[in-house]
């Protein structure tokens, strides 16, 4: 079907050469489940595959005191499953990353889809971008020339599109770690139960003393051109005691945030009206809780 020359580099370095070399004219393949999509309705027409996701050196998850360190080719099941070292690890102390990895697509997708891929995406509807946003992470992007880093929410700048230069490729996500008061979760509404997109999304992070978050982060997914922050509900809820009125008033507040669009998934209204639902769904279980 495509007359397309395919690289599968042994190494980064090999592969940040063919990237410095071919720039434009070349596709970064991970799981593939985004870009075989964009390759068959030939919304890019790329003249190389740069096939990476035989690099064990981009496969990882690392424990550094209070850092994870994320590699880009670890799998969404990879990441959720809690069953595994790695999945436990993220359970434990990312567990708004872990959720919004379990929730990704359908086992199939989950199996070779990658979190680097999904972030490198770009798209406002990724399911790991609000947690990642919520965690705080830094991505680290490298070519020949080095590295740097960027943070995630400086990262998208349109849907589909973003910072990352041509010559670089995304190496890792950093974050801190979960403390021990911190509480996270990640919520999402669809079409349906599996395999469904996001029509809002909401993640939220705080540190919980019994009655009251501080420190609160709450970003949202599907409700603007890229994933964004909810400053005045997180605002709101800082230091504010957790009640039943508080809460409402709460989802009233996220209800305002973001600047939704009608379109074949979701309308404005109901947008609106599930972030509400989604914020209110994940902090219930605090009321009442020490
Ligand atoms: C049936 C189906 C259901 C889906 N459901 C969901 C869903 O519920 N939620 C959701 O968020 N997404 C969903 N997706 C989208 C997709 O599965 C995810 O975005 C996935 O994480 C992409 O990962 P990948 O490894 O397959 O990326 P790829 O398709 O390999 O790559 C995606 C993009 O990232 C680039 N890229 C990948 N890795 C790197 C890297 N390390 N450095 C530089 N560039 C890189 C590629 O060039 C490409 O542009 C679904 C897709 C399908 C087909």
């Amino acid at each position: 079907m495509f007359d397309i020359k395919i690289y599968k580099p042994k190494t980064l370095d090999d592969a940040l050469e063919i990237k410095a070399n071919l720039l434009n004219d070349i596709a970064v393949l991970a799981g593939g489940t985004d870009l075989t999509i964009r390759l068959k309705e030939k919304t890019i027409i790329p003249k190389g595959i740069l096939d990476i996701s035989g690099l064990e050196d981009l496969k990882f998850v690392l424990e550094d005191n209070a850092i994870l360190n994320i590699g880009p080719l670890c799998t969404h099941n990879e990441l959720s499953d809690r069953h595994t070292d790695w999945g436990a690890l993220i359970d434990s102390y990312a567990p708004e990353l872990g959720e919004g990895c379990r929730v990704l697509g359908s086992p199939q997708i989950r199996n070779i889809a990658t979190i680097g891929g999904n972030i490198v995406n770009s798209s406002p509807v990724g399911d790991t971008i609000p947690p990642l946003f919520v965690l705080g992470a830094r991505l680290k992007v490298q070519s020949l020339k080095g590295e740097r880093y960027v943070d995630i929410a400086d990262f998208a700048t349109a849907p589909g599109k973003n910072v990352l230069k041509p010559t670089e490729l995304l190496t890792g996500i950093v974050f801190e770690k979960h403390r021990k008061k911190d509480r996270g979760f990640f919520n999402k509404i669809g079409q349906r139960r599996a395999l469904f997109i996001a029509k809002s999304s909401v993640a939220f992070k705080g540190s919980w003393n019994g009655d009251i978050f501080s420190g609160v982060k709450i970003a949202l997914g599907a409700v603007a051109p890229t994933v964004i922050f909810a400053p005045e509900t997180a605002a709101f809820l800082n230091d504010n005691k957790l009640t039943r009125d508080t809460l409402d008033q709460a989802c009233n507040i996220i209800r305002t945030e973001g600047r939704p669009i009608n379109d074949l998934r979701s309308t404005v209204q109901y947008r609106r009206v599930v972030l509400g639902a989604l914020l209110k769904k994940g902090l219930l279980p605090f009321l009442g809780k020490k």
